[in-house]
């Protein structure tokens, strides 16, 4: 025993003085790696030794091998995560895999000709906690590391730390590290709009407060909030008059002249200039109260559109105040990058868009409008990045990865190199998006899914023109209801829903009844206060409850479609009494029509959401009764894991993607299926290509989700095997692990799925 620590100490010895020497030699960095991993290899007696280098978007990249083939260097690019060398640079400590290849974790590399070797030891190349890459070597036979072997590779990992660190601070043109020197380095946030830019900060600001909150004189302010709102409809009349206006963006600008025309809007400045403030101050302080109430709301879409009301408030006050759009006088670079604490969608499109290569925020979520527009001109977008306007200033280099929610500031040559790269193959990338675009949307197998789209205003239809989606899955009525200062008439929400249908274009549109309540909090509406919202008074047990709601929104339906085929879905349906009650609501309002001599739809579809597990329960009863079914994901995993959808740290604990909740849905699709009930899921889980796949291996052919996600998820589709990945599902239902996420994704990965 002795006498093996005594072998291992010299070998040791020896081994790290041949590194050092290897280290002081005066060659360029590719070629010091090189030297190393051979001789490691030969001390450690070890026919392969490979150093995994770290890449930006979390990328492990084959930077030397000794033993593996050589030409997989800088070709065989792992995720942390992904495969066993992923593994070491996720859990950060050293791992030994006996028998390797049959290890589930083991991701195939078939360029390196590593098929000869067994078993592999790895570990994780640290500097301070962070991780800088992954060195392993690995045997032809099936090995049991020893204690004093994985010390041994975790001391070469130290050294190899050290060196690699000196070469950064000392020589930065020869470093090849993208950790950060400092946090202020590497921002991490979240992928709005995917792609990649790199180039100048420019910092955009709304205006500073109002100072001059007291008025003179009421009427003067009258007449000065009337001037400022002609103005406002001017300059946007002009930006719709712009001949690159894109549809989209067209849109957008439309609902802002809608709003400047919002009585409720306009009533409320009046009223606070009434009680004494200069128009300005009362521009900002329904603003504010907007704000704050949006606050309030969980829901991601609903809660988003603060910031559109934000950006017409700025806009109006700028009038108000007589100052022209930021943008009038500022150069931008060739290549911006914008910088701000939020955006709403004009503000954006204030700016020469040709020269701006990403946008980043300090706030923000998916469906923020800015998100449309900024998609329609393919200009990616970082949200959530925490004190960002502390961390970039004007003039800074950024490169920023949207695809990994990453930004990079004021980077080293290397990185900026590589992210040129990166950008040239997202190009191609997208110009496949654009070529399965018209390809039809089914798996390898020939399994046919439908994609559908998620929608909340007549602007966001415009994703159906696209081409990628086959109707409207999901159209939340909600929106118009919150953000007007009065409950909209019949005749004004048959106008909403019948532009709804046009820009549909003949293309199904399901619409959901008012799903309001709980954190959708209708301004004018009298609640009482509740201790647990989301399962409170809401949704259909608050339409039911005032039916004259419900039956003006049947009523509008009915009138919209205008003889076409309707399809309305009822949410939150508890019970089967609410659902038929909800039904009877629907017939009376169609015989109402007939008796009127109105012109009643073609067809008739109701549907329900499956969103309350009760409903699990009374599939045999309901299903007979509804014409089809969609599940709402999101407050379905909110009830049945007990995690309150608002609260992220509750809402992180418990994955969709494990066995109750897949066991549920498996549930469902086969109680559909022998009923012959269509279903969807039009959740967020339908627009993520992981869950997606796994949803379409539980027996689903409809999908519903947002703009973003059809681009994405249609590319997983036509990269699965329905049957293949089923069986693979199947097997795993049964796990004892509280999350499948990430077996089903290496699974997704060793199987070329695009997810
Ligand atoms: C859901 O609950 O999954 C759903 C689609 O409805 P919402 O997100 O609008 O509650
Ligand atoms: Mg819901």
């Amino acid at each position: 025993m002795t006498e093996k620590i005594a072998t291992t100490e010299v070998s040791s010895r020896r081994l790290l003085k041949r590194l050092r020497d290897v280290m002081l030699q005066d060659t360029a960095i590719q070629d010091k790696l090189k030297s190393i991993v051979s001789v490691v290899a030969s001390e450690m007696g070890t026919p392969v030794c490979s150093f995994y280098l770290l890449q930006p978007g979390d990328i492990l990249e084959l930077y030397a091998t000794y033993g593996l083939n050589p030409k997989s260097i800088h070709e065989t690019k792992l995720r942390t995560g992904e495969g066993l060398i992923g593994e070491v640079a996720i859990q950060k400590k050293a791992l030994s895999f006996e028998d390797a290849q049959n290890h589930p974790s083991f991701a195939y590399k078939p360029e390196t000709d590593e098929d000869d070797f067994k078993s592999l030891l790895g570990a994780p190349v640290l500097l301070g906690e962070h991780l800088i890459g992954v060195i392993a070597v690995q045997k032809e036979e099936q090995h049991n590391y020893t204690e004093e072997e994985i010390e041994l590779l975790e001391t070469v990992s130290m050294l190899l730390g050290q060196m690699l660190a000196s070469v950064k601070f000392e020589n930065k043109q020869e470093s090849i590290l993208h950790t950060p020197k400092d946090n202020h380095d590497k921002l991490e946030g979240e992928r709005l709009v995917a792609g990649m830019g790199v180039g100048k900060v420019f910092v955009y600001s709304r205006l500073e407060r109002v100072s001059n909150m007291v008025a003179g004189q009421e009427s003067q302010e009258l007449e000065k909030l009337k001037v400022g709102l002609e103005e406002m409809d001017k300059e946007l009349s002009n930006l719709l008059s712009s001949p690159n206006m894109s549809a989209e963006s067209l849109d957008v600008f439309e609902t802002y002249k809608m709003f400047t025309k919002d009585k409720g809007w306009i009533a409320k400045i009046t009223d606070y200039i009434h009680s004494g403030l200069t128009a300005e101050a009362a521009v900002q302080k329904v603003g504010d109260d907007m704000y704050d109430r949006m606050q309030m709301i969980s829901d991601p879409y609903l809660k988003e559109r603060v910031h559109d009301f934000q950006d017409l408030a700025n806009r109006l006050q700028r009038h108000l105040i007589g100052k022209q759009t930021i943008t009038s006088d500022v150069q931008l670079d060739d290549n911006t990058i914008l910088v701000a604490k939020s955006m709403g969608p004009a503000e954006l499109l204030d700016f020469d868009r040709s020269k701006i290569k990403a946008v980043l925020l300090e706030e923000g979520s998916p469906t923020m409008h800015v998100v449309i527009v900024a998609k329609s001109l393919n200009i990616p977008i970082v949200g959530n990045l925490h004190d960002l306007l502390g961390k970039v200033q004007n003039g800074d280099t950024v490169a920023v990865d949207a695809e990994n929610g990453q930004v990079y500031i004021n980077p080293a040559d290397n990185i900026l190199a590589d992210f040129n790269k990166r950008i040239e193959a997202l190009e191609k990338i997208r110009r496949k998006y654009g070529r399965i675009k018209n390809l039809p949307c089914e798996t390898l197998d020939g399994v046919q899914i439908s994609l559908n789209l998620n929608a909340g205003l007549s602007m966001d239809v415009f994703a159906l023109g696209e081409g990628f989606a086959e109707g409207v899955g999901l159209y939340r009525t909600e929106l118009p209801f919150m953000s007007s200062g009065q409950l909209p008439d019949t005749q004004q929400q048959i106008e909403m829903y019948k532009r709804v249908l046009e820009k549909a274009d003949g293309k199904p549109v399901i619409f959901r009844t008012l799903d309001i309540g709980s954190d959708k909090v209708l301004p004018y509406a009298e609640y009482k206060k509740e201790e647990n919202p989301a399962m409170g008074w809401r949704s259909i047990r608050v339409t039911l409850d005032r039916r004259s709601l419900l039956r003006q929104q049947l009523r509008a339906f009915i009138r919209a479609v205008n003889g076409g085929d309707l399809y309305v879905m009822f949410p939150m349906i508890t019970d089967i009494d609410e659902f038929i009650q909800a039904k009877e609501t629907l017939n009376i309002e169609l015989e109402r029509e007939a008796q009127k001599g109105g012109v009643l739809p073609a067809s008739i579809h109701t549907g329900t959401m499956l969103e309350v597990p009760a409903l699990l329960f009374q599939m045999a009863e309901f299903l007979p009764l509804v014409d089809f079914v969609s599940i709402g994901t999101n407050d379905l995993s909110q009830f049945l894991f007990a995690k309150d959808r608002s609260d992220t740290t509750v809402w992180e604990k418990y994955d969709v993607l494990s066995a109750p909740m897949l066991r549920a849905l498996k549930y469902v699709a086969d109680m559909c299926r022998l009923y012959k009930v269509p279903v969807s899921v039009c959740g967020e889980m339908a627009g993520h290509p992981l869950d997606a796949m796994v949803l379409i291996a539980l027996g689903y052919r409809k999908l519903s989700m947002n703009p973003a996600s059809l681009g994405p998820v249609k590319s997983m589709i036509l990269s699965m095997d329905t049957k293949q990945v089923s069986e693979y599902v199947a097997s795993v239902l049964g796990a004892k692990t509280r999350s499948l996420r990430e077996r089903l994704r290496l699974y997704a990965l060793d199987h070329n799925i695009a997810i």
